[in-house]
């Protein structure tokens, strides 16, 4: 394209921001180049020097420390999908890096590029938003652990300022007995693009497999920023896993959120009712999944096939 002066491609983190630093806004981060180069199509670059971070080790490892599962930033969605300790401990973000895009899309694009991009609708975020996940940024005064939540500003704007900061990885507390994480997605048939309607949860049963201990929900694109649906955690918080329960976690999330009209993929009603579909399908599969019901590999294999010709409603 030949759009940028310059073009790194350094192996430590210190020297990402020390490349950062020396172009003082002028310089910008880039890992898969699926989101960015597309940008670039449309506009010219505000910035010198890209700085490629795909070449930094730590930064392309997948992890367990203690109870946490640690995602170096610039690991890809296949990376992801082909980790065993992600599918088994953290399934839903393996589902949901699992129909990003194509094949091709997810050989080369990252977690940390899903998640600095910041759109509502970005699968592998809402997946790890549901698992609680984090996000280390690395700037020139440190390096910290925020909240996923905390990263996100608006549709599209990102905590991160990729020409300053290096988001550097995300983790998530690893699911243990009687847990487990589950994620669905409503697209259109045509195409690989973006969902019409993403769900993920992750659930946590009491020893007697009656009540539900602890959830998590999380939905896109039904706001600005990729959802966490905490009313309907509050109603699954201590009530029992059965179809009502499941539906009121829908009808609380509805009030809370506002699903819009897009003029590609659907309408706000067509999403509402996706909502009441979607979401008790994917507590369905995390429930029977805590149980030992179900497990989680045949699905990935579908999510695989499908999402290759662009189409799964999966839960
Ligand atoms: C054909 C096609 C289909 C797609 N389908 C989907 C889909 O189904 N679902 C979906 O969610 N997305 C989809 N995407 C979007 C895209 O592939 C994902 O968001 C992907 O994860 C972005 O990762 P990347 O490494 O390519 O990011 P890049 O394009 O390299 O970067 C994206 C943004 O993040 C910044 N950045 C990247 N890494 C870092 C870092 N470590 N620290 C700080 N800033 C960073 C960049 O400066 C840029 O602003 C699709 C894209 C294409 C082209």
């Amino acid at each position: 394209m030949g759009r940028w002066q310059h073009y790194y491609r350094p192996r430590t983190v210190q020297e990402v921001l020390e490349i950062l630093a020396h172009y003082r806004g002028q310089a910008r981060v880039v890992a898969g180049g699926t989101d960015l180069f597309v940008e670039l199509l449309e506009k010219p670059p505000a910035f010198e020097a890209l700085v490629d971070v795909t070449a930094i080790p730590e930064l392309r490892t997948i992890y367990q420390e203690g109870d946490w599962i640690v995602v170096g930033a610039a690991v890809t969605h296949t990376e992801i999908v082909r980790s065993a300790l992600i599918r088994q401990r953290g399934t839903a973000l393996a589902e949901g890096c699992s129909v990003i895009g194509g094949p091709q899309v997810r050989n080369v694009a990252t977690l940390g590029g899903n998640v600095v991009n910041a759109l509502p609708a970005a699968d592998g975020t809402v997946a790890l938003l549901a698992l609680d996940g984090e996000g280390q940024v690395a700037r020139a005064n440190g390096s910290a652990w925020h909240p996923l939540l905390d990263l996100f500003r608006g549709p599209g704007q990102s905590a991160v300022d990729p020409t300053r900061e290096l988001l550097t990885a995300l983790r998530f507390r690893a699911t243990g007995p009687r847990e487990a994480s589950a994620f669905g997605r409503v697209m259109r048939p045509q195409g690989v693009a973006l969902p019409i309607l993403v769900a993920a949860a992750t659930v946590r049963l009491n020893g007697a497999g009656t009540h539900i201990e602890e959830a998590r929900v999380s939905l896109g694109p039904v706001a600005p920023t990729p959802f966490r649906a905490q009313r309907a955690e509050a109603v699954l918080r201590g009530a029992p896993p059965d179809a009502a329960v499941f539906r009121q976690a829908a009808e609380v999330t509805l009030q809370a959120c506002s699903p819009r009209t897009s003029r590609y993929r659907a309408t706000r009603e067509y999403r509402v009712e996706m909502i009441r579909t979607l979401l008790p399908r994917v507590l369905e599969t995390a429930v029977a999944r805590a149980r030992g019901e179900t497990w989680a590999s045949p699905r990935f294999e579908v999510a695989d096939k499908y999402s290759s010709f662009g189409c799964w409603l999966g839960g």
